[in-house]
């Protein structure tokens, strides 16, 4: 565990300090060291990870006690960061420049070799990225150094918190810093903009209207509800992310031919968490899925994980896995 300068081993309370410079710098500190910090966008505040430490991420989905694993978005302080997260096509750029900073979030496929979790994306070949228009916002990402993931910065279920007091109240000592930079300028969340398929396609309307964006694209936007063809956002889908094998769950031991993903003291392909720690298994879920999602297997056998904590959201994506495929 980390603890900044001033802070008391005993606390439990959530720290709120203003957005000076030395609370921004101590903020980046706390990220690399893959503690959560929340922080003010111009949206609502965002309960921030580093998107690149799978750990830290697992940490957001335990604190926001969240039942499944809703892909994040991955916020940066600046244009030239993007270019290592994700593929740009000049649809991308030209949104980038005419939209951002803002509330737009664009979903693009990941880049080969980017080095964000697996577990932010929830699994996904494509990844949510978005640069906040509010200055503490992009001082805190940059003296993080690296892209952070940042959800609401509110229990899972509650509303969205525009200062910095209904952090404090929501999530309490669950987050280690809440940097208070006062009300948040927007207060609903952005606009999330899939420009990963052919047509651009609006998942979320937001700060950023459908009308603007059409006028700076050039072209309509598909609409996941009107258009039952576009892919709609993963949150609302059965299954969005399932391996090519078959997934059995709740499996003691592994069938002929089977991968067995372990939990907790057994003999395994992988094992999730041979201590039985639900973050370290949620940290590694995705990407041990995909490690077994390997033709010299016929399937992956999956243990019993209890429903507690964040077992809930794991036993969600796994249930989503394994559901029969479209
Ligand atoms: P929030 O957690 O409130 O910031 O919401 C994030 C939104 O972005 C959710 O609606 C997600 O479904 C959406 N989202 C994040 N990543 C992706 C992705 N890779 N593909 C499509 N939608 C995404
Ligand atoms: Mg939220």
């Amino acid at each position: 565990m980390f603890y900044g300068a001033g802070m008391s081993l005993s606390q439990t309370h959530a720290r709120i300090e203003p957005a000076t410079d030395h609370a921004i710098a101590l903020a980046g500190d706390m990220l690399r060291h893959g503690q959560l910090v929340a922080f003010p966008t111009e949206t609502v505040y965002g309960l921030g990870a580093d998107a690149t430490d799978d750990r830290a991420v697992a940490a957001i989905y335990a604190a926001k006690g969240r039942p499944s694993f809703n892909p994040l978005i991955v916020h940066v302080a600046d244009l030239d960061d993007c270019a290592a997260l994700v593929r740009l096509d000049d649809r991308a750029r030209q949104v980038m420049t005419r939209f951002w900073p803002g509330p737009l979030t664009l979903v693009l496929p990941r880049a080969d070799n980017s080095p964000v979790s697996l577990l932010a994306s929830a699994g996904l070949d494509t990844l949510a990225i978005r640069m906040p228009d509010h200055p503490v916002a992009r001082a805190v990402i940059r003296a993080a150094g690296r892209p952070v993931a940042a959800p609401s910065a509110n229990r899972s279920g509650a509303v969205s918190p525009t200062l910095a007091e209904h952090v404090a109240e929501s999530l309490g000592d669950r987050v280690g810093l809440i940097v208070d930079g006062g009300p948040c300028r927007v207060g609903v969340e952005s606009t999330v903009l899939d420009l990963s398929t052919p047509r651009p396609t609006l998942l979320r309307p937001g700060g950023v209207t459908a009308e603007q964006l059409e006028q700076a694209l050039g072209e309509p936007l598909a609409c996941p509800h009107q258009d039952p063809q576009a892919p709609k956002s993963p949150g609302m889908l059965a299954s969005h992310y399932a391996p090519g094998l078959p997934v059995r769950l709740d499996a003691v031991s592994a069938a002929a031919g089977e991968a067995l993903l372990g939990f907790g003291a057994m003999d395994a392909t992988l094992n999730l968490s041979p201590a039985g720690d639900l973050e370290e298994a949620a940290a590694n879920l995705f990407a041990f899925l995909r490690r077994l999602d390997d033709s010299r297997f016929t399937g992956i056998a999956v243990a019993p994980i209890p429903e507690t904590g964040l077992g809930a959201a794991i036993n969600d994506r796994l249930r989503r896995a394994a559901s029969p495929r479209s």
